[in-house]
């Protein structure tokens, strides 16, 4: 398997951002766990077999896909259904990242994973890449990309893991806060280290 990056950092930090640049300019494959959390429960999977079985067809759109917003109500406000999900659902990403992370042909691959912290996944990948930002510029960027208050951002911010408890688990580091746009030399400063490391893991 090839040397495995975990990237994360809070909302808006511009974890997407990053891994388009290392995947535009360097052809790095990108496994990202927001995507491959939507492919276990996408029409036809075990995972939304599972959810129906669970919540029954309420859940499901006119078209049969994932009604997201009714499941988000359901679980909003009930600990029990919430922890039901994430032990239906954790495993079953784990398990398709890691299927997708065989099939990677570069050197080494950006696994793109919000909640790594959160979600103590960080023995899955070899080195750990925080996009870090101020929290200021956090707020200013969530709330112009998504049009959404102040308060509702620092709600999400605060239910994420905070800057520090980030960069204690930080191998590496980009910066990308309102001071530091200069994001292309960092992430080619970075491809190098790592193709060097790739090199020494074979
Ligand atoms: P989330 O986890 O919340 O989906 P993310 O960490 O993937 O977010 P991005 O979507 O890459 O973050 O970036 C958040 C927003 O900030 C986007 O609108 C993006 O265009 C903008 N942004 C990211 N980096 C920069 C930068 N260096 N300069 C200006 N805008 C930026």
């Amino acid at each position: 398997m090839a040397l495995i990056i975990g990237l994360t950092g809070g909302i808006a930090s511009g974890k997407t951002t990053v891994a388009n640049l290392f995947h535009q300019h360097f052809a790095i494959d990108i496994v990202d766990a927001d995507v491959v959390a939507r492919e276990v429960v996408a029409q036809g999977t075990p995972g939304l077999h599972a959810i129906t079985a669970h919540f029954g067809d309420a859940i499901l759109l006119a078209d049969g896909t994932l009604n997201r917003t009714a499941l988000r109500e359901r679980i909003f406000a009930d600990n029990d259904e919430k922890n039901w999900l994430n032990h239906l659902l954790h495993p079953l990403i784990r398990e398709k990242m890691t299927q997708d992370l065989r099939q990677v042909r570069s050197p080494y691959a950006l696994l793109v994973v919000p909640l790594l912290v959160e979600n103590q996944l960080q023995s899955m990948a070899d080195r750990i890449l925080v996009v870090d930002v101020d929290e200021a510029t956090q707020i200013a960027r969530t709330m112009s990309r998504d049009h959404v208050s102040e308060q509702q951002v620092k709600a999400i911010l605060s239910s994420q893991a905070s800057r520090e408890q980030r960069l204690a688990i930080a191998d590496d580091v980009i910066k990308n806060n309102a001071e530091n746009q200069k994001l292309l030399p960092q992430i080619t400063e970075l491809h190098q280290k790592y193709l060097a490391i790739s090199r020494t893991n074979l």
